[in-house]
């Protein structure tokens, strides 16, 4: 304890205190609920990289600090990824980066490229971490609230260029989105790309969705518009595409002055992560095409067993074109507050959501929707979604 009356925790993270993932995972468990509020799988990913983990381990590669910038494996397997997918090509020496999963890259991204006043552009519902990591840096963020419209959460491009003045220094951008499930259209990146050179703006890009995307819909990176790439910071991650989320694998590719700034960040923040990890993320990235096929398959399958229960129990579904969660509107059940409704959902019909409002700084906006994620084993969701029936279809 301290005698003054000062708060312990600083005025830059004390909007940051505890997480509703905290507050809905104890919930969870003391009523015996589903647990559809957190987005991890409840399977783990592939045998073959697990395997190549052990391996690693037993072979004494990376039991010892492995190098700054990510083992040369990794960063060639990155490399590699990304030129047979987008046609994007980057030097493993300069140009990537490997992290403490993609929340160490936002996190140092924004560390380094963010002064004190600057303003930091993001889509609103935020990822968790977003809002803190902007807070740490000094920044100011800037919401643009991204709205239902034709069955989807869609970004509105003159809010866009309206939110940019000359303090901005960046947009922090998320395509596959998470909450919402947006992904971003080639001409929303056309305009988007086009704002950012015209303004003169960095971009950072949390792209760890990449392989979920359904339906006709294509993720496409910032980076591979023209007068990008050499703004464009772009984050992906081992967690979700191979759902070991608890590996913390991530990177960065940018130009060698990005990379080196972000690495400036990261080198003090967990210096280095993941060691045999690392290794076994390199045979991961370069398994056949067919991998991600399968895993895409078998998610969007997942996506509709969830949805429909939900739509048959009565709520607004927006069934979304990438990543693994759902967005429902529960006004159709009467209900207009998602924060109360995530709270009496466990005794109601004993499964637990995410109240989106937690996400936005305009909460009001958020208020009426609820999160629930749909990575976890099709007999569980089966189960979600007939609990959910039950407690509410008429
Ligand atoms: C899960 C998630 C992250 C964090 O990725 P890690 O690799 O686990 O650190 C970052 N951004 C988004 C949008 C996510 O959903």
């Amino acid at each position: 304890m301290t005698s003054s009356s000062r708060p312990l925790l600083n005025r830059r993270l004390a909007e940051f205190g505890t997480t509703i993932f905290a507050e809905m995972s104890a919930l969870a468990l003391s009523t015996g609920s589903i647990n559809l509020g957190q987005g991890f799988p409840d399977t783990d990913g592939p045998e073959e990289v697990r395997e190549a983990a052990v391996r690693a381990l037993r072979d004494g590669r990376g039991n010892q600090y492995p190098p700054g910038p990510g083992v040369p494996e990794l960063r060639a397997a990155v490399v590699a990824h990304q030129e047979r997918r987008y046609g994007l090509t980057y030097d493993p020496d300069t140009e990537v980066l490997v992290t403490a999963g993609a929340t160490e890259a936002i996190a140092a991204a924004l560390l380094a490229l963010v002064e004190p006043g600057d303003e930091v552009v993001a889509l609103e519902p935020y990822y968790d971490s977003y809002a803190a990591c902007i807070a740490m840096a000094g920044g100011t963020r800037v919401p643009v609230t991204l709205r239902p419209r034709d069955g989807a959460f869609r970004l509105d491009l003159d809010e866009l260029r309206a939110a940019v003045t000359d303090r901005t220094r960046l947009l922090l951008l998320n395509t596959p989105h998470n909450p919402t499930g947006t992904v971003l259209t080639r001409a929303e990146l056309a305009a988007i790309a086009e704002l950012a050179v015209e303004r003169d703006l960095l971009v950072v890009t949390d792209e760890v969705y990449e392989h979920l995307v359904f339906d006709d819909a294509e993720h496409i990176p910032l980076a591979s518009f023209p007068g990008m790439r050499e703004r464009t910071v772009t984050i992906s991650s081992a967690g979700k595409t191979y759902s070991f989320t608890g590996w913390k694998v991530g990177w960065v590719t940018a130009s060698p002055a990005l990379v080196t700034a972000v690495r400036s960040a990261k080198q003090y923040l967990t210096y280095v992560s993941a060691g045999p990890f690392q290794y076994a993320v390199a045979e991961a990235l370069s398994l056949p095409d067919s991998y991600f096929e399968h895993f895409r398959v078998d998610m969007l399958a997942k996506r509709n067993i969830l949805a429909t229960g939900l739509e048959e129990a009565g709520l607004t579904v927006y069934r979304p074109a990438g990543t693994y969660f759902i967005t429902a509107d529960i006004r159709p059940l009467g209900e207009t507050d998602g924060i109360a409704f995530c709270r009496t959902l466990p005794e109601r019909a004993g499964v637990v959501a995410i109240p989106t409002a937690v996400f936005y700084d305009h909460r009001e906006e958020g208020a009426p929707y609820v999160r629930f994620a749909f990575c976890k084993r099709t007999e569980v969701l089966t189960d979600a979604a007939e609990r959910l029936r039950k407690a509410f279809a008429r």
